[in-house]
C-alpha cells in the first residue's frame, strides 16, 4: 500500500495545523507513521487520497453505525441545506428529533441538543451541580467525558485524594473537585464516598467504557452504582456518546434496565454531522435557562442541517426491528474468527465485546479497568494496527480505542478481515 499524497499532505498540514490534525488520535502518534487523509467514503469503506481502499471499523469514531454516506442521511441534509444552513432561531425539526430521541429512550423527558459529545457532557456535570447544589464530581480512571477541563484529570492519583490536572491549562482548583475511582470497582466508589460525605453532585460513567479499548460493566456495578447514588443524593450520569443508540436504541439504560439522572449523548445521534445532547427528566431539566438559573446555550445548537441527518439516522434505527440483532451477530462472528485466528498462532489476547463494539487486547488477564487494560503489549499492537492497515483494514490507531462494527459490513468484508488478522498473526 502507498501513502505518498497523505505524507505529502499531512507535512503540509503541519505547517498550519498543530500537529496537522483537528483532533490529537488522528495523528497516528501511539502507533508511529502517516495517517491516512480521507477522500472519501462510502457503506463499509472509506478511500483515502492515494485511493487505497480500507475496510472501515473507526467509522468516524462511532457515529455511522449504518455505513458512509448512508442515502436517506445524506439526502435529508442536501434538502435541508437548499432551505438555509443556520437560523438561530427554533425549528420545527428540532422538536421532531427531540420527540422521537425521546420515545426512544426510556426515562428522560426533556433534551436539549448541542454541538458535541464534550459539551454534553460539561452541560450535564455544570446541571449536576447546580441542581444538587454541590460541587464534586466522580469519574473512573480510563473514561473519557470530552476535553472539558473537569475531565482532564489524571488517573492513577490516589482514588479519595484530590485530583491533579493532566493537561496544563486545568487549574488546581477545578482539578480538585474531580474524583478519580475504579471501573467496575463498587468498593473503592463506595469509599470514594463515604470520604466525601454531602459533597458529591454526580457520578458520570460510560456505562459500558469504549474508551481505553471496549469495557462492559461487570455484573451488578451499575446497578450497585444506582443504588449508592440514590442513598447518597447523587444524580448518576451515564456518558452514552459512544453507546447511545448503538447498543441499543434507548442505549445502556434499556440493554442493562438500569436508569440514569442525566444521559449524554453524542456521535450516532448526529448521523455523522457535530451534534452532542444531554437529556433527563422534567425535574433537572427544568433547571436549564430559560426556565431555570443553570445557563447553557449554543449559536448553533439545534443546526437545521445537523438535526436532519440526526433525525433521518434515528428514524433508521427506530424502524429497523432487527438492527440491533443483525450489529451483534455480525460482531460475533468477527469476535470468534479474530480469536480463532490468534489462537492458531499463539498470540496472547484478550477479546472484549458488546453489541457492536469490540476490541481486542493483548494481554492475557481480564479486562476490566484502566489498570488491565494498561497491562496490553503495546509493541504487538503497533505491529498489528500497521499489518491490518498494508492489509487494507482500518482500525484505530491506538489499543485504547474500540472498534465499530456498523450494518453496513458485509460477511464478506468479515471474512476478508479475518483473514488480514490471520496473516498478520504469523508475525505477531
Ligand atoms: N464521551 C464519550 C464516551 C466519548 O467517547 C467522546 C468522544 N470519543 C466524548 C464524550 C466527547 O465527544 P466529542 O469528541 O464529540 O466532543
Amino acid at each position: 500500500m502507498l501513502y505518498q499524497r497523505s505524507s505529502a499532505l499531512f507535512k503540509e498540514a503541519q505547517g498550519v495545523i498543530p500537529g496537522g490534525v483537528n483532533s490529537p488520535v488522528r495523528a497516528f502518534n501511539a502507533v508511529g507513521g502517516t495517517p491516512i487523509f480521507a477522500k472519501s467514503a462510502k457503506g463499509a469503506y472509506v478511500y483515502d487520497e492515494d485511493d487505497n481502499r480500507f475496510i472501515d471499523y473507526i467509522n468516524s469514531w462511532g457515529p455511522m453505525l449504518l455505513g458512509h454516506a448512508y442515502p436517506p442521511v445524506v439526502e435529508a441534509v442536501i434538502e435541508k441545506a437548499r432551505q438555509g444552513t443556520s437560523f438561530g432561531m427554533p425549528t420545527a425539526l428540532e422538536t421532531e428529533i427531540a420527540e422521537l430521541a425521546v420515545a426512544m429512550v426510556p426515562n428522560i423527558d426533556k433534551i436539549r441538543f448541542v454541538n458535541s459529545g464534550t459539551e454534553a457532557c460539561m452541560s450535564a456535570i455544570r446541571l449536576a451541580r447546580g441542581f444538587t447544589k454541590k460541587d464534586k464530581i466522580i469519574k473512573f480512571a480510563g473514561c473519557y467525558h470530552g476535553h472539558s477541563d473537569s475531565f482532564l484529570i489524571a488517573a492513577g492519583s490516589g482514588a479519595i485524594t484530590f485530583g491533579t490536572p493532566n493537561s496544563p491549562g486545568v487549574t488546581g482548583g477545578t482539578a480538585k473537585d474531580t474524583l478519580l475511582a475504579i471501573y467496575n470497582d463498587i468498593e473503592n466508589v463506595k469509599s470514594i464516598v463515604e470520604a466525601n460525605k454531602g459533597d458529591i453532585a454526580a457520578i458520570i460513567i460510560e456505562p459500558v467504557a469504549g474508551n481505553m479499548g471496549c469495557i462492559p460493566p461487570v455484573e451488578g456495578f451499575l446497578e450497585n452504582l444506582r443504588q449508592l447514588c440514590d442513598a447518597n443524593d447523587i444524580l448518576l450520569i451515564f456518558d452514552e456518546v459512544m453507546t447511545g443508540f448503538r447498543l441499543a436504541k434507548g442505549g445502556v439504560q434499556e440493554l442493562k434496565g438500569v436508569d440514569a439522572d442525566i444521559v449524554c449523548f453524542g456521535k450516532v445521534v448526529g448521523g455523522g454531522l457535530p451534534v452532542g445532547a444531554f437529556a433527563a427528566r422534567n425535574e433537572i431539566m427544568d433547571f436549564l435557562a430559560p426556565n431555570g438559573p443553570v445557563y447553557q446555550a449554543g449559536t448553533l445548537s439545534g443546526n437545521p442541517l445537523a438535526m436532519a441527518a440526526g433525525l433521518a439516522m434515528l428514524k433508521e434505527i427506530n424502524a429497523d426491528k432487527g438492527l440491533m440483532n443483525r450489529l451483534g451477530e455480525k460482531t460475533k462472528y468477527l469476535h470468534n474468527g479474530i480469536a480463532e485466528a490468534l489462537n492458531k498462532n499463539n498470540v496472547i489476547h484478550t477479546i472484549n465485546r458488546i453489541g457492536s463494539m469490540i476490541s481486542v487486547h493483548f494481554s492475557e488477564e481480564p479486562v476490566v479497568d484502566f489498570e488491565s487494560a494498561a497491562k496490553g503489549n503495546n509493541e504487538t499492537f503497533k505491529t498489528f494496527f500497521h499489518g491490518m492497515l498494508d492489509q487494507g483494514i482500518y482500525i484505530a490507531p491506538s489499543a485504547f480505542e474500540t472498534w465499530f462494527i456498523t450494518d453496513a459490513l458485509t460477511y464478506e468484508d468479515l471474512n476478508e478481515t479475518i483473514a488480514a488478522v490471520e496473516q498478520i498473526a504469523k508475525s505477531l
